[in-house]
């Protein structure tokens, strides 16, 4: 998803190092490549591309990740469909 991101430094996404085992669970469900595990720990590779979606919180065993899962994806979807619509708009005017 090239181009598809949510605003930066806005994401509720946050990620407790300590608390974390290294599964790479949420590697595995993450649809943003988001988390990279490092060292035996999951780490927050590019915090900004995270949609809220709420699968990485969901999956984690130990509870270390914590989101507001559904706005910043309905956010980040209505964005892009505004910015979409300006740039087509542009094109024609
Ligand atoms: S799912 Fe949880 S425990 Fe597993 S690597 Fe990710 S943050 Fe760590
Ligand atoms: S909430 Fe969704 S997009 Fe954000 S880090 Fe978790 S799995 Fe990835």
């Amino acid at each position: 998803m090239d181009g598809f991101r949510y605003l930066n430094n806005v994401v509720t996404l946050a990620l407790d190092q300590p608390t974390c085992t290294g599964c790479g669970r949420c590697v595995e469900v993450c649809p943003h490549q988001v988390f990279i595990i490092a060292r035996g720990k999951a780490v927050l590779a590019d915090r900004d591309a995270c949609m809220e979606c709420g699968a990485c919180a969901l999956n984690c065993p130990v509870k270390a990740i914590t989101v507001d899962a559904g706005v910043g994806c309905a956010i980040g979807i209505i964005s892009e469909w505004l910015r979409e619509r300006k740039l087509s708009k542009g094109r024609y005017c």
